[in-house]
């Protein structure tokens, strides 16, 4: 281990800039926010699919070729849809802003760059996004797979699988209670 060195006693030594450390070790948690959105935008395509072809209620007016209704008419199911898209959409515009800041920051610190000041902004930003992103993707996961009726809790829709991948994002990388706690941390400071 280059930078942290454990004795015979079991005592752990760091060794080096520990800001380094940190700086290389929120890359993870970036990477979370930076790639969140992709499940949201998988569901979304799944549960659009099945709402253009599952039909529900005989409600057409006369005449019509279908008897029932296609999910997709009704605008409680749009508003479900939409709003997961638009979420997914969203998320991936303002992950690119702390993706490319973040990039660029460890880029310099690679190059022998001692510039520090940015490791702030990026640990309660990114603190930030990852509670409000991955706690949003959860609960949008879970729309649209009911959005799906029983079908969305078959493993064959792969909604099952995108659920239970996300559900460890709010705990890892830092639970998302403490998380939120680091983030209005700066917000407090600045007042
Ligand atoms: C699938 C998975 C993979 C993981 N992979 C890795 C890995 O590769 N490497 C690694 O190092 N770690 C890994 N972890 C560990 C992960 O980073 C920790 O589980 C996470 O940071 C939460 O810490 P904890 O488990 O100690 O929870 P705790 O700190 O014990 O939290 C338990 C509960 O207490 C609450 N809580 C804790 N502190 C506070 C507080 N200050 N204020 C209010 N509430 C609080 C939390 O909100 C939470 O509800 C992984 C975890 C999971 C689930």
């Amino acid at each position: 281990m280059r930078y942290c060195k454990i004795d015979k006693e079991g005592q752990i030594k760091l060794e080096g800039d520990p800001r380094l450390l940190y700086a290389v070790m929120l890359g993870m948690r970036v990477w979370i926010v930076c790639s969140v959105w992709r499940f949201t935008a998988y569901a979304s395509i799944i549960a659009g699919r099945y709402a253009v072809t599952r039909r529900q209620f005989n409600t057409t007016p006369e005449g019509s070729r279908h008897k029932e209704r296609k999910l997709l008419d009704y605008q409680a199911h749009q508003q479900k849809l939409i709003g997961a898209l638009a979420q997914s959409i969203t998320f991936n515009l303002a992950q690119n802003y702390l993706g490319n800041y973040y990039l660029e920051f460890i880029q310099q610190l690679y190059a022998g760059s001692e510039n520090y000041k940015p490791l702030k902004i990026i640990h309660h930003f990114s603190a930030g996004l990852k509670a409000y992103y991955t706690n949003s993707v959860h609960s949008t996961l879970t729309t649209l797979r009911e959005s799906c009726g029983g079908t969305g809790f078959h493993a064959f829709s792969g909604l099952p699988y995108l659920c239970n991948e996300h559900s460890a994002y709010v705990a890892f990388e830092g639970d998302n209670t403490v998380m939120i706690q680091q983030c209005a941390k700066v917000i407090i400071d600045k007042v």
